[in-house]
C-alpha cells in the first residue's frame, strides 16, 4: 500500500542554519520538520496545500478578469469624465510616445500576472485530481522566473502617487478595477506563499507514477 497523497515520504534535507544533513521520517498533514541539532524548522506540510493554493489562484484569476475588464479611474471636471482601463491606460502611454514605459507596464502589471495564474493553474488543476500534466514541472521552474517581472504593487503605488498629486486639479475617483487589481495583488502573493515546493514536488513525482501504463 502506498503511502496517503498528503503524507510526504522520508528524506534527506540540509539545515540552512548549520549544515547538518537530517534523516526525515514521513511528515504527517500539518506536521513540521525540524533540524536535529538546532531547532530550525527543514520544511512544512500543510493540510491541503494544493487545494487552498488552487482555490486562491482561481480567485485571483476572477479579480485579475475584473481588473482588466472593468474602469480603473475615472478622471476630469465634473460632468466631464474620462474612464481608463489598464489596456487603454498602456494604449494611452504607447501612443504618448512612452513606449519603453508602456511596454513595461504592460509586463509588469497585466502579462506577468496573467502568466503566474496560468501556470499555476496548469500544474494545479490536474494535480488536485492525482494526475499530472505534460511539462508540470518545467512550468513550476519557469514560474520562478516569471516571479520577479511581476510588480503590480510598484504600479499600484505609482498609481496611488498620482491620484494625490491629481486630486487637486481634478476629480480622480478609484473604478471597481482599482479595488480589484489591490485584491489581486494580495491573493496571488497569498497564494504563492501557500504553495509548500517540497509538498508541491512530491506530489508531482507521486502524480507521474500514478500516469505511467502498469508493466
Ligand atoms: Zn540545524
Amino acid at each position: 500500500m502506498g503511502t496517503p497523497l498528503e503524507t510526504l515520504g522520508p528524506c534527506l534535507s540540509i539545515c540552512h542554519e548549520c549544515d547538518l544533513l537530517n534523516e526525515v521520517p514521513p511528515l504527517p498533514p500539518d506536521g513540521c520538520a525540524r533540524c536535529g541539532r538546532c531547532g530550525h524548522i527543514l520544511f512544512r506540510n500543510p493540510a491541503n496545500c494544493v487545494d487552498k493554493t488552487l482555490a486562491l489562484t482561481i480567485s485571483a484569476l476572477l479579480l485579475w478578469i475584473v481588473a482588466n475588464v472593468f474602469p480603473f479611474l475615472s478622471f476630469g471636471m465634473p460632468g466631464n469624465l474620462v474612464r481608463t482601463n489598464l489596456v487603454s491606460g498602456v494604449v494611452s502611454l504607447y501612443e504618448q510616445g512612452q513606449t519603453i514605459l508602456s511596454i513595461v507596464v504592460l509586463i509588469t502589471s497585466i502579462i506577468a500576472p496573467a502568466l503566474q495564474i496560468a501556470g499555476l493553474l496548469y500544474v494545479l488543476v490536474p494535480l488536485s485530481r492525482g494526475r499530472r500534466l505534460p511539462s508540470a514541472r518545467r512550468t513550476m521552474r519557469w514560474l520562478g522566473h516569471v516571479k520577479p517581472w511581476s510588480m503590480m504593487e510598484v504600479f499600484l503605488l505609482g498609481i496611488l502617487v498620482s491620484m494625490v498629486k491629481l486630486g487637486g486639479m481634478a476629480d480622480v475617483i478609484p473604478g471597481v478595477a482599482l479595488w480589484a487589481f489591490c485584491f489581486l495583488i494580495v491573493v496571488l502573493s497569498w497564494a504563492l506563499s501557500t504553495l509548500e515546493p517540497r509538498v508541491l514536488w512530491e506530489q508531482l513525482d507521486r502524480a507521474e507514477r500514478v500516469g505511467r501504463p502498469a508493466n
